[in-house]
């Protein structure tokens, strides 16, 4: 095959068009169906975790320190999960807050408790005429659904291999009163999988807000999900904002649900002991107490934050191969034709592919027409709406290996057919001007729009 379609003439693009709609008609004609949508762990990796429920057969539901987990007490949840959770955030059991399964129901929450009650020396957002968060995109598309149903205004920032754009961030969290927060996926980042650097979380904790209220919400769901033993590891952002003098400026986010279950692990979240304190009335009037029973049996399963760690060493023998294999798709099928970037990530769940910008749409649509359903363009910037309509959200955990080869092999063939398509009609646009002269693409597809 040619290098790059730089150079094709008119002529050789037709050629490769018909070829490749050739390939993705007997793609269509396969009925293939795989819903790539979602990061969910594979069935491999949910039987990781089956024997956790062998811990209930024991029929002993006391705790170490007494508690009969059966029944109602303990807002905060249970010392001996506790005290997992504060391994592995490098926090103090004080500063850990035990929730039920969902850590995305504690930050959605936390942000209730802010509009509504006001969080620690705060005025309720619902009593300010704006309030703004920012949002490093791409990024997690339910923290920007959070922002949109409470009306929160969203200003999104560029996220860098080390971390958001940091003079961006300072600046405008400096000028603005009504920014009154910023998310983060510190560490294998929801798409793309970097980590902050330590600089980056430095100025987090040190940086000047006009809000006194500003609150960071570090959503480190990722932080135990490396892919290899060269381990990525993020800054400890709470001592940070102690030394800082800003102890108050952090809610961390983590849970189990991509260790054990999702939608049946255990979440938490870790703050100031002040933050932890004003919190923990708050919800003692929604709820008596999360679910310890559930606690326990994660407790005694994983033991301590090395069981975890050992655990996640199999979790990772699991999707290793998956990353790889769709990096090495990419590479083979797009590799040499300069019309796609993308991320390779050393742990998390997903893989973050930039295509030529105006073409993300139309590719998840031409590849949900041959049965395989992407993450909806745009889902990964505020309001849906990726302003360059280049950026495409992967997530090869869950599908069996050779239904991820064969989705991916249909992707590169929509990326190669909607880029061509698109070089095709510019082409077709300047024959008005210049009908016999040779047309070059390009040659720097991926920083042209190709329209
Ligand atoms: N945070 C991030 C960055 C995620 O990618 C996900 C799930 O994909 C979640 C949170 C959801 O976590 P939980 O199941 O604990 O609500």
């Amino acid at each position: 095959m040619m290098k790059q379609y730089e150079g094709f003439t008119w002529e050789q693009l037709i050629e490769r068009k018909k070829a490749l709609e050739l390939k993705y008609e007997g793609y269509k004609e396969k009925n293939f169906n795989l819903d790539m949508s979602r990061g969910k762990p594979c069935v491999e990796q949910l039987n990781l975790s089956n024997e956790l429920f062998k811990e209930a057969l024991s029929m002993n539901f006391i705790s170490e320190d007494g508690v009969d987990c059966r029944n109602y007490g303990g807002v905060d949840g249970l010392l001996e999960m506790k005290k997992i959770f504060a391994q592995i955030l490098d926090v103090s059991v004080e500063e850990i807050i035990l929730g039920d399964s969902s850590s995305l129901s504690m930050m959605y929450g936390t942000i209730e408790k802010a509009f509504n009650h006001g969080l620690l020396n705060s005025v309720p957002w619902n009593k300010l005429e704006k309030v703004k968060f920012l949002c490093p995109s791409p990024g997690y598309d339910r923290h920007f659904a959070i922002c949109e149903l409470f009306g929160i205004e969203m200003i999104t920032v560029p996220l860098n291999d080390d971390g958001p754009d940091m003079d961006m961030v300072e600046k405008l969290v400096s000028e603005d009163e009504s920014i009154k927060g910023i998310w983060c996926t510190p560490i294998y980042s929801n798409p793309t999988g970097i980590t902050y650097s330590d600089e980056v979380v430095k100025r987090f904790a040190n940086m000047k807000t006009r809000a006194k209220d500003f609150k960071i919400f570090w959503d480190v769901a990722y932080i135990v999900h490396h892919l290899y033993s060269s381990e990525e590891k993020v800054l400890n952002i709470l001592s940070e904002c102690k030394k800082a003098g800003n102890p108050d400026r952090v809610f961390i986010f983590a849970s189990t649900a991509k260790i054990s279950f999702p939608g049946a692990g255990v979440a938490a979240m870790a703050c100031s002991v002040e933050n932890a304190r004003h919190l923990k009335k708050l919800i003692s009037v929604q709820t008596i107490g999360p679910n310890k029973i559930n606690h326990l049996l994660h407790a005694r399963f994983f033991k301590d934050v090395n069981g975890v760690k050992e655990h996640m060493k199999k979790h990772a023998e699991i999707l290793r191969p998956k990353f790889e294999m769709v990096i090495d798709i990419f590479e083979k099928n797009l590799g040499s034709l300069n019309i796609a970037q993308w991320t390779k990530p050393k742990g998390g769940y997903f893989i973050s592919l930039d295509v030529p910008k105006g073409c993300a749409k139309e590719v998840v649509a031409k590849a949900q027409e041959a049965g395989v359903k992407l993450t909806a363009a745009g889902a990964t910037f505020p309001y849906g709406k990726d302003p360059d309509d280049k950026n495409i959200r992967i997530a090869p955990t869950f599908p069996p290996i050779d239904e991820l080869k064969l989705a991916m092999e249909i992707l590169c063939t929509c990326i190669e057919l909607v880029v061509i398509n698109k070089i095709l009609n510019n082409r077709r646009n300047c024959v008005t001007i210049s009908a016999h002269s040779p047309i070059f693409v390009t040659p720097a597809l991926m920083s042209e729009e190709v329209k």
